[in-house]
């Protein structure tokens, strides 16, 4: 259940599009759920544009905490397609705080 009256956390950054070969947009959603446990393309999520923000929610998570969705900032307005991108978000997983409670998840210095 969404509980929609509490202030999710900050942006995590922007949504990434890509034009595929006929010119249209296609917008690029991180792979990974938000809490980084789960790859979106293999688990149920839910994209959402609305008021210049995209969010990105896992529903497997979703139960869990109120701050499971991606908030990337939408600067065009909801793409026809939409892919999953490993890469370019691999910089906002690994940032976020809450991977750093799951030990051996991505690289060790
Ligand atoms: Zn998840």
């Amino acid at each position: 259940m969404d509980r929609q009256l509490l202030e999710p956390s900050q942006m995590d950054g922007k949504l990434t599009y890509r034009f595929d070969t006929t010119g249209r947009r296609v917008a690029l959603l991180p792979a990974r759920c938000k809490l980084g446990r789960h790859t979106l393309g293999h688990s149920q999520f839910r994209a959402v544009v609305r008021d210049g923000e995209a969010h990105i929610s896992c529903l497997a998570c979703a139960t869990d905490t109120a701050d499971h969705f991606w908030r990337l900032a939408a600067t065009a307005p909801a793409a026809d397609r939409a892919e999953l991108s490993e890469e370019l978000y691999f910089e906002l997983v690994r940032h976020q705080p809450q991977t750093a409670l799951t030990s051996g998840n991505g690289r060790r210095a």
